[in-house]
């Protein structure tokens, strides 16, 4: 007889673990920006520089974490968030799988403060690829900070792999808009090699639209709502004369989650039809919320898919939404001769 099969060491599984949570600075941008959300925080700041490569590090005025907590924080499958399997389907916060610190320390050098409210001190601790390489108290504001430097700096193949420093930026500004947008009652801010592209002040969604977007978005905006007994859809479309020929800021929430649905983008776009060109895309930032045991986000990693019980439904009633919305603020077709 001959075993040749090993457990794999830890450090190794979350190298690997990190492969799906982390592809690139923005999926490391969103994990720590959701930790920050899920945390309480009022206020978030993002520093990055060199479009994340050199650093990634995200600010919150959240719970903060015990010393003890600091440093599980980082190991795989640790979590605060969900308990027992049941929770699994009832799940309000953005993380539960416990995978992200644990992904991101291992493929970057990773340095984090924290203090919880409270205490009168609070920890520092120096990870790198998995390994802790400094813990100590210290004296640091509430709240959390984590920097990501150098991530993939120990996967040459990934790090080769990023792309030039604007395209990892539009990435990084994506990721960043769809969390500013789920939380406008969040401050953020963002600033990039010392330069600052955003500041965001707390408000209502439509002045957090104008913040990310432009003040040209002021007038443009129509509001849309409807309820149902298993659907709330709440949020703003564009007119149909400020659609786009470039598919860009379309954002659909699902209890407050980003989710890519083409099935429910075809539902908006749909609802416009006969009021712009096949080919235009509309602006829409809507907003489901759908009680949790309807839908099963655990089917992605990065939890940007989602799958609905009753998918047919959910289209009828978004089309419909936007239909009302559209129909409410007379948009009436308009023929145009140019075609
Ligand atoms: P998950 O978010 O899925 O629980 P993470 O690896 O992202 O997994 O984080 C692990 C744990 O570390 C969280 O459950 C939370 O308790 C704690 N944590 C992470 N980031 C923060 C933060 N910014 N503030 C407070 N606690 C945090
Ligand atoms: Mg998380």
């Amino acid at each position: 007889m001959n075993d040749i099969i090993q457990l794999l060491p830890d450090a190794i599984a979350n190298q690997i673990a990190a492969g799906e949570v982390v592809q690139r600075p923005a999926s490391a941008l969103k994990e720590l920006m959701e930790n920050a959300v899920d945390a309480g925080a009022t206020n978030i700041q993002v520093l990055v520089k060199e479009a994340g490569k050199i650093l990634i590090q995200v600010i919150d005025n959240g719970k903060g974490m015990s010393m003890t907590d600091a440093r599980m924080s980082f190991e795989r499958h640790a979590t605060s968030k969900i308990r027992n399997s049941d929770d699994l389907f009832g799940i309000r916060t953005f993380g539960f799988r416990g995978e992200a610190l644990a992904s991101i320390a291992a493929v970057a050098q990773v340095e984090m403060k924290t203090r919880q409210k409270g205490e009168e001190l609070g920890t520092i601790i120096h990870i790198e690829g998995s390994e802790v390489r400094k813990q100590e108290l210290t004296s640091c504001s509430e709240g959390t900070s984590i920097a990501v430097k150098n991530l993939f700096y120990n996967v040459p193949a990934r790090r080769n792999f990023l792309k030039s420093n604007p395209v990892e930026m539009r990435h990084l500004v994506d990721e960043f808009q769809r969390v500013a947008l789920a939380h406008p009652e969040i401050g953020f801010s963002f600033i990039q090699n010392d330069m600052e592209l955003f500041n965001l002040s707390p408000g209502k969604l439509s002045q957090r639209i104008v913040g990310l977007f432009g003040k040209s978005y002021q007038g443009q905006l129509v509001a849309c709502k409807e309820e149902t007994p298993h659907l709330i859809i709440s949020g703003y479309i564009g007119k149909p004369e400020n659609a786009k020929k470039t598919r860009g800021e379309q954002f659909f929430f699902v209890n407050n989650r980003y989710i890519k649905s083409s099935y429910l983008n075809h539902a908006v776009t749909n609802a416009y039809e006969g009021l712009m060109g096949s080919d235009m895309h509309p602006f829409y930032v809507l907003f489901l919320e759908i009680d949790p045991s309807h839908i099963d986000i655990n089917v992605h990693p990065t939890k940007t898919e989602i799958k609905f019980d009753d998918e047919r439904t959910v289209y009828a009633v978004v089309r419909s939404a936007v239909k009302q919305a559209l129909g409410a603020h007379n948009v009436v077709p308009t023929l145009d001769f140019s075609l």
